[in-house]
């Protein structure tokens, strides 16, 4: 599967969703007695909810990124406070946001970049460890050279590249930039839900900053919106686990049964799987039936006709048609089997043979760089006698199964003999 067609819109939804709905509230002016002892209380009830369910399910990335906004939220909310009870600021105001400008993308990139890769206990020593580093060389400095750790802060370094719509220390907007290309980067090398989440959450974070001490609540709400953003990426990647395949990104066996539980009365069920797929593997190895299969699952999902496509397992997979008649959709399935078994798969250079004795194999074929596959499909539309999508799938599989009989790559209707299928060679080198 290619980087762009791993990219999903919806990886970045709950997140934009999210941020908008923090924007928005942040507006509201006059806010009611409800609202204001909610956005009081919402940044910690959130580290506290968001927090133990990333504890409990043993995400220390996320933990740490919701605990490094909770300390900024913090120390930033303590100063906004201040300025709110007495109209003006607290003298260690300025060094306390410019550090917070400084080292919130900064802390925020490292955590979002940090894989969970060691012993859990020793990742989460090592993590505290440099959050505690980092506060305390901070705090150390801040207390003991206020004035000179403001004025290295406040310096504007790069007099050409200064704007006025600036609104932060000049060192804050690289420190962003540099943490917007690296979770860019790191979303398009591994699109996932979190780290789409990881890269909205530093927008809100860039948002929120220079709002702080001019809209009210910016901070409790942007915060907790942030901290949101990052337990719905883990509540997603939950889901996507349970619900979606790995290898094929095709919806998996948990959510064919769900959907199987929705399908009213009228339904058409297909079963197909690819042929000689055991021979294939042996021939081209593991890794050539891996981009094999997700080939097909390629293919299959494309389906027209109103199909979906599922892996049930292994190299077999399910294609329903909700509402749809047997008649309806067989010209679908025809069409699909003959793409695939039309396509050619150029094998890339890492799809390398494991082995010399593979490698010969390969070569003492047909010597091209391409290889093909069929599938043969058993479908089933739903009887009237039928009173669970179980037994139609089930006929589909003993359909599937007349198909192979038959010879393969071939579309078989249950009750019907073989129907209009070409055969080809399977995996042919
Ligand atoms: P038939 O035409 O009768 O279906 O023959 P077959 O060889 O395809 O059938 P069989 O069920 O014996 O073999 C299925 C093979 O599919 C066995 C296993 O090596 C392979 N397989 C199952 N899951 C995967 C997978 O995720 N990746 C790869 N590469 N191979 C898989
Ligand atoms: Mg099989
Ligand atoms: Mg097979």
């Amino acid at each position: 599967m290619s980087r762009v067609s791993a990219v999903r819109f919806s990886h970045f939804l709950p997140s934009l969703l999210l941020l908008l709905a923090g924007l928005s509230a942040a507006y509201v002016k006059d806010l009611n007695v409800f609202f204001t002892s909610l956005f009081n209380v919402l940044p910690t009830l959130v580290l506290l909810l968001g927090g133990s369910y990333c504890a409990v399910y043993r995400r220390q990335r996320e933990l740490f990124l919701m605990i490094t906004v909770y300390i900024a939220y913090f120390l930033l909310d303590t100063q906004t406070d201040f300025y709110r009870d007495n109209g003006r600021v607290r003298e260690d105001a300025a060094v306390v946001f410019h550090l917070c400008c400084l080292l919130l993308p900064l802390l925020f990139s490292i955590y979002a970049l940090w894989q969970e890769k060691t012993h859990l206990f020793r990742d989460f020593v090592a993590r505290g460890a440099v959050l505690l580093a980092v506060g305390s060389v901070a705090l150390a400095l801040e207390q003991s050279y206020p004035q000179a750790v403001l004025n290295w802060l406040a310096e504007i370094r790069w007099p050409a590249l200064h704007g006025t719509w600036m609104s932060l220390i000049q060192l804050s907007y690289p420190m962003f930039l540099i943490g917007f290309l690296t979770l860019a980067a790191q979303y398009w090398y591994q699109p996932r839900p979190l780290h789409a989440a990881q890269l909205v959450g530093l927008l809100g974070l860039f948002w929120m900053l220079p709002q702080t001490f001019i809209l009210p609540f910016t901070l409790n709400i942007m915060c907790s919106q942030v901290m949101l953003m990052i337990a719905a990426g883990v509540a997603h990647e939950a889901y996507q686990m349970a619900f979606r395949d790995e290898l094929t990104g095709l919806p998996g066996r948990r959510a064919l049964n769900e959907r199987m539980q929705r399908l009213g009365r009228n339904y058409v069920l297909a079963m197909s799987d690819v042929d000689h797929f055991k021979r294939f593997n042996d021939t081209h190895g593991h890794d050539v039936g891996d981009q094999v299969l997700r080939l097909v699952a390629s293919k299959l999902s494309k389906v027209n006709g109103g199909g979906r496509a599922y892996r049930y397992g292994g190299e077999e997979f399910a294609v329903v048609f909700a509402g749809k008649t047997l008649d309806e959709c067989m010209p679908h399935l025809e069409e699909i089997r003959e793409i695939i078994a039309d396509y050619d798969i150029k094998l890339r250079n890492s799809d390398r043979p494991q082995d010399d004795h593979q490698g010969r194999q390969r070569r003492a074929g047909s010597g091209a760089s391409s290889v093909s596959v069929t599938i043969s499909i058993g479908v089933a539309e739903r009887q009237v006698e039928q009173r669970t999508p179980e037994e139609v799938l089930k006929t589909a599989d003993q359909a599937l199964y007349a198909a192979k009989g038959a010879g393969r790559n071939c579309v078989v209707a249950a009750g019907q003999t073989r129907r209009g299928a070409v055969r080809t060679e399977s995996a042919a080198g």
